[in-house]
C-alpha cells in the first residue's frame, strides 16, 4: 500500500511536468510583448510598426525594436486607447492595418485545453494501472476490509461469559448459512444487529467468530474510518460499502465503533452540512434501502449506545440490540480458559479463585492478566505460569484500571450489594413495580455500580397514582436498605433519588395526584428549543407561593416513600440480608432468586 502511494505520486508529478512543459512551450511561440500605449505612439513615429490588426480592446502587430538584434519583428500587443488620430497616423506612415474580431480561442485551446487533456489522459492511465481499485484517489471507495473465514478462524469457541449474547447472534448465524429456512416462512429478520456493551467485553470479537461461524464474506470497517476530511467521502464511502457488499451476498457487513459516525445530528450546527451528518444519512438510506432477504447482515458495536441518532435505533434500522455485559464470575472462569488455552499453568493455579479476584474485568483485562502472568514466568526463567505470577499480574492490571476505570472495593462490593437487594425487595412486595428480572453488583460504566433491572409487563399508557408511589418507594429501597444495614448512607444512590424525585414532581404538577394542591396542571413553560441558553431562568406559570407548595409536596410524598420502603425491608430483613449474601457471592442474580428466598421466608414466618 504504502509502495503504491509512492508509485502514484510519482505519476500525478510527472503529469504536472508535462503540462508545465507544454504550457510554456505553447507561449514562448506564440509570445507577445505587452507594451504601453505611449511606447506604441513613439514606435510609429520612428517607423518601428510593420503591420497591426486592431481589435475591440486591444492593438497586436509587428514591431521591430532597435534592440532586436536578428532583425526579427516581434509581435506585440497593447490595450486599445480610445484614439481618434490613429487611422489617420497609420496611413501616413503607411502601416497595415486590419480590423479583427478578437478571437483567442485558437490559443486557449492549444495553451490549456492541450494540456489538460494530456494530463486527464495520463492520469486516466495511472486508473488503469492501479486496477481503479487501491490507492491514489480511492478517497471515495470503501476501506472495508474483506475476510473470509479460514482468515479468521475465531469461532464461538473463543469468546466466553457472553452467553446470552452469543445466543442471540447465534440465530442471525443460521439465518446467513441458510436463509431460506426463514425467508420461506416469511420471517421478518433484523437488518441491523447492534452489540452494545463497555469497551473490551468482547464486541468486535463476537463479531468475527460470527463471520468465522457463518463462513461468509465479512466487510469489517471502523466508524471513525467514515469521516474524513473530505466532504462527501463518508457518504461515497457507506454507498460504496453497500454496493460492494450486495455483489458478495450473503455477507456480514461489520461497523465497529458506531458511534464514531452515528453520533446524534445536533441541532446546534448552524446551516452547512456537517460531514458526519452527510454520512450518517447515507447510511441510513442504504439501511432503508436494502432487503433483509438479500442475505446481507448489518452488524455494528458500539460502547456509546446513548449518543447514538436515534433514527439508528428507529424500527427497520437496529432494530436489534443485544447487550454484551461484563462478566460475572462464572463467566470470568471461562473466559479465563480460554485465554490459557495455550499456557502451560502449575497445577495450583485455581481459576475459580483468580475470578473471584477480579470483579468487574472485562474480557480484555483478563486477556491482559493471562498475558502478564506469563509474561513474568519467562521473565523468571519457570517452566510454567504458577499462582504468584497471576496474582502479582492482577495487581498490575488493577493499579491500570484504577486509573481508567473504577473497580470496587470489597467494602463497596458490599453496600452495591445491599443497596441492590434493597431496590429489588421493594420491588417485589409493592404491587405495583414491574417484576424484578435481573439484580448485578458486576459494576458497569462510571456511574452504576450494580443495578436492578426490572422492565415493565406490557407497554403502559397510563398508571395509577399507586403505581407510581411503589416505583418511587422502589427506587428509594437502595438507599433505606444502606442505611437499615451500615447505619449509614452513601453516594450510591444519587441516581434513585433523582429518579424518584422526577416521578413525584411529575405527579405534583402534571398529572395533579396531590391532595394538597388538588387536581391542576402546573406547568413550567420549559425554554425554547431554539432559545436555549444556559442560564436563562424557566417561565413559571405559577405564583412563589405555589411554587413552595409543589416543593412541599414533592417532599411528603418522597418521605412517605421512604418510610414505606423501611417498613418493608425492616420487615424482610432476612430476606435482604441472604439475597445480600447470593449476590456477593454469585455477582448477578435472578429476580426469581430473591422471590424464592422472600417466599420461603414468609412461609417460615406465617
Ligand atoms: P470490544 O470490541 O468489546 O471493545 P474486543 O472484542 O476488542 O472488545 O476484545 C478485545 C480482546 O479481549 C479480544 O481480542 C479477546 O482477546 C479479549 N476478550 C474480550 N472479551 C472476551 C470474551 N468474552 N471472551 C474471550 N476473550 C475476550
Ligand atoms: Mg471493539
Ligand atoms: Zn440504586
Amino acid at each position: 500500500m504504502e509502495k503504491r502511494v509512492k508509485f502514484s505520486a510519482w505519476y500525478v508529478f510527472l503529469a504536472v511536468w508535462a503540462v508545465l512543459i507544454i504550457h510554456s512551450f505553447i507561449v514562448q511561440t506564440f509570445q507577445v510583448k505587452t507594451i504601453p500605449y505611449s511606447e506604441f505612439l513613439s514606435s510609429l513615429e520612428n517607423n518601428q510598426i510593420e503591420e497591426i490588426s486592431i481589435t475591440q480592446n486591444h492593438i497586436q502587430g509587428k514591431i521591430k525594436t532597435t534592440a532586436d538584434v536578428i532583425g526579427k519583428p516581434q509581435t506585440f500587443n497593447t490595450v486599445r486607447v480610445d484614439d481618434p488620430e490613429l487611422t489617420q497616423k497609420l496611413v501616413e506612415r503607411g502601416v497595415k492595418f486590419t480590423g479583427v474580431i478578437e478571437s483567442t480561442f485558437l490559443r486557449d485551446i492549444l495553451s490549456w485545453i492541450l494540456p489538460i487533456a494530456v494530463f486527464v489522459g495520463i492520469w486516466y492511465f495511472i486508473i488503469q494501472r492501479m486496477g481503479g481499485q487501491q490507492g491514489f484517489m480511492t478517497v471515495g471507495k470503501s476501506k472495508a476490509k474483506i475476510y473470509v473465514e479460514e482468515e479468521l478462524g475465531i469461532t464461538f469457541e473463543d469468546v466466553a461469559g457472553v452467553d446470552e449474547a452469543a445466543e442471540e447472534l447465534i440465530e442471525t448465524v443460521e439465518f446467513l448459512k441458510d436463509p431460506g429456512k426463514f425467508t420461506r416462512l416469511g420471517a421478518k429478520l433484523p437488518k441491523g444487529v447492534l452489540l452494545v456493551g463497555p469497551p473490551g467485553t468482547g464486541k468486535t470479537l463476537l463479531a468475527k467468530a460470527i463471520a468465522g461461524e457463518s463462513k461468509v464474506p465479512f466487510f469489517s470497517i471502523s466508524g471513525s474510518e467514515f469521516v474524513e476530511m473530505f466532504v462527501g467521502v463518508g457518504a461515497a464511502r457507506v454507498r460504496d460499502l453497500f454496493e460492494q457488499a450486495k455483489t458478495k451476498a450473503p455477507c456480514i457487513i461489520f461497523i465497529d465503533e458506531l458511534d464514531a459516525l452515528g453520533k446524534a445530528r445536533g441541532g446546534m450546527t448552524v446551516g452547512g452540512h456537517d460531514e458526519r451528518e452527510q454520512t450518517l444519512n447515507q447510511l441510513l438510506v442504504e439501511m432503508d434501502g436494502f432487503d433483509p432477504t438479500s442475505g446481507v447482515i448489518l452488524l455494528a458495536a458500539t460502547n456509546r449506545p446513548e449518543i447514538l441518532d436515534p433514527a439508528l435505533l428507529r424500527p427497520g434500522r437496529f432494530d436489534r440490540q443485544i447487550l454484551v455485559d461484563k462478566p460475572d464470575k462464572k463467566g470470568r472462569e471461562d473466559i479465563l480458559r480460554v485465554h490459557i488455552k495455550n499456557i502451560k499453568l502449575a497445577p495450583n493455579v485455581n481459576l475459580p479463585e483468580i475470578a473471584a479476584m477480579t470483579p468487574g474485568f472485562a474480557g480484555a483485562d483478563l486477556a491482559n492478566i493471562v498475558n502478564e502472568a506469563t509474561l513474568l514466568a519467562v521473565r523468571r526463567g519457570k517452566n510454567e505460569v504458577d499462582t504468584d505470577e497471576f496474582k502479582e499480574a492482577i495487581e498490575r492490571v488493577i493499579a491500570g484500571l484504577e486509573k481508567k476505570n473504577r473497580l470496587i472495593n470489597e467494602e463497596e462490593r458490599k453496600i452495591v450489594a445491599y443497596h441492590e437487594t434493597g431496590h429489588a425487595l421493594v420491588g417485589l412486595v409493592v404491587p405495583g413495580a414491574s417484576p424484578v428480572q435481573k439484580i448485578t453488583i458486576v459494576p458497569r460504566g462510571v456511574a452504576a455500580l450494580g443495578y436492578t433491572l426490572n422492565v415493565p409487563t406490557e407497554e403502559r399508557y397510563l398508571m395509577r397514582k399507586s403505581e407510581l408511589l411503589d416505583r418511587i418507594a422502589m427506587s428509594l429501597g437502595g438507599r433505606v436498605a444502606e442505611e437499615i444495614v451500615f447505619g449509614d448512607i452513601s453516594t450510591g444512590a444519587h441516581n434513585d433519588l433523582s429518579k424518584a424525585t422526577e416521578i413525584a414532581r411529575t405527579m405534583v404538577t402534571q398529572y395533579g395526584m396531590d391532595e394538597t394542591l388538588g387536581h391542576v396542571y402546573l406547568e413550567s413553560g420549559g425554554r425554547s428549543p431554539y432559545l436555549n441558553t444556559p442560564g436563562l431562568p424557566e417561565e413559571k406559570k405559577y405564583s412563589e407561593e405555589t411554587s413552595r407548595e409543589i416543593d412541599a409536596a414533592v417532599h411528603r410524598i418522597l418521605d412517605e416513600q421512604y418510610a414505606r420502603a423501611r417498613e418493608i425491608i425492616t420487615g424482610h430483613r432476612q430476606v435482604l440480608e441472604e439475597g445480600a449474601q447470593l449476590l456477593l457471592e454469585k455477582e448477578k442474580i435472578e429476580g426469581k432468586d430473591l422471590k424464592a428466598i422472600l417466599d420461603r421466608s414468609t412461609r417460615e414466618t406465617a
